[in-house]
């Protein structure tokens, strides 16, 4: 069994100067066949693959506003133009085409290399960049029951991107299939995230508001010390990564501290976790990440923590900042939690 990959580029959902443009996939793209994966043909995700995570009515009505052309449709912002509805149906199609491989045992392992993203789209709002919850979808259909593949019942999904996943958050805040951990920049967009914000959710829904610069060796300690209890605690059968490479400390829009050598870190963290507590079933999906290089690097060391092979992202780009000291933070987290 083999990594597979989607890729969904969306040339025509761009608008003037906006940061999420078909342009980050310029270095990604030319590396595609470099990486040891095969690549999955994708088909649009159907409505009711949609609705099983977005309320009809948000769904129709983005139909509606994209039919009219582009507009900007929050204060993000986040834009849409004639062919944005369908471009959101085939990212949730590719993220779907990912994990039913691995569920069906048809790949080992996955990434989605898709847009627009989704880790901010609640049920009833498109906001922050993202029109649907693509991740979120994927785990939705991966707990359904009777529709030809092996249905699991427990699923993680940790989310490295830069910012909060205030929509998978809003998804799964009541429902205990599915366990969310989010790792972000405290103090930006949108705003959600702090680590007592979901009392009736603790070991379930753990955020991690990270001060600024925070960067290798802190992500390397908020893995060992808190994804592993985490993980160890939920049991999931499946584990879904929301990974966005904004995180990186040369991102155009946040400030966080993360090199290449820290996703690769990160990812491999999260395949090991994978291959001990779930027989490998993980599923990478593309959330942010607005410098082109950055996404390129990132997503290779991605491929090398799925697969091993090729050369690896080779990429040497340590931070130039000191780190703060998130020892206080990572204390409180896991008293919070119980992680002990
Ligand atoms: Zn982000």
């Amino acid at each position: 069994m083999q990594t597979v990959f989607s890729s969904v580029l969306s040339p025509q959902h761009v608008f003037p100067d906006h940061p999420e443009s078909p342009s980050r996939f310029d270095l990604l793209t030319p590396r595609l066949d470099s990486f040891g994966a095969q690549r999955l043909t994708v088909m649009p995700a159907s409505k009711d693959e949609i609705a099983r995570v977005h309320h009809p009515r948000l769904i129709a009505s983005l139909n509606e506003i994209c039919k009219q052309g582009p507009a900007v449709i929050d204060h993000a912002p986040t834009f849409v133009t004639r062919t944005s509805f369908d471009d959101a149906l085939l990212a949730a199609g590719g993220t779907l085409a990912c994990s039913r491989a691995v569920l069906t045992g048809a790949a080992r392992n996955a990434f989605a290399l898709i847009r627009p993203p989704g880790h901010h789209a609640e049920p009833e709002r498109a906001m922050g960049f993202c029109i649907f919850n693509n991740a979120a979808i994927a785990a939705r259909d991966a707990l359904a029951m009777g529709e030809g593949y092996p249905s699991v019942k427990r699923i993680a999904i940790v989310d490295y991107d830069a910012h909060h996943g205030n929509g998978t958050q809003a998804v799964f805040r009541n429902d205990e299939r599915v366990a969310y951990l989010s790792t972000h920049q405290w103090g930006i967009y949108p705003g959600t995230g702090w680590f007592e914000e979901e009392p009736q959710a603790k070991k379930r829904i753990v955020n991690v508001p990270l001060p600024s610069a925070a960067g290798d060796e802190a992500y390397q300690r908020i893995a060992d010390e808190i994804f592993s209890p985490f993980i160890q605690l939920f049991k999931p059968e499946l584990i879904i990564v929301s990974a966005g490479f904004d995180a990186h400390w040369s991102d155009p829009i946040t400030s966080l501290g993360l090199s290449t050598a820290g996703f690769l870190m990160l990812s491999k963290k999260l395949v090991d976790l994978a291959e001990e507590h779930c027989g490998g079933k993980i599923v990478f999906v593309l959330e942010g990440g607005y410098d082109p290089a950055n996404l390129a690097n990132g997503a290779a060391a991605v491929f090398f923590a799925l697969n091993g092979s090729g050369k690896g992202p080779n990429a040497s780009d340590p931070a130039p900042d000191l780190e703060p000291d998130v020892s206080e933070l990572i204390e409180e987290v896991r008293s919070w939690h119980g992680f002990t």
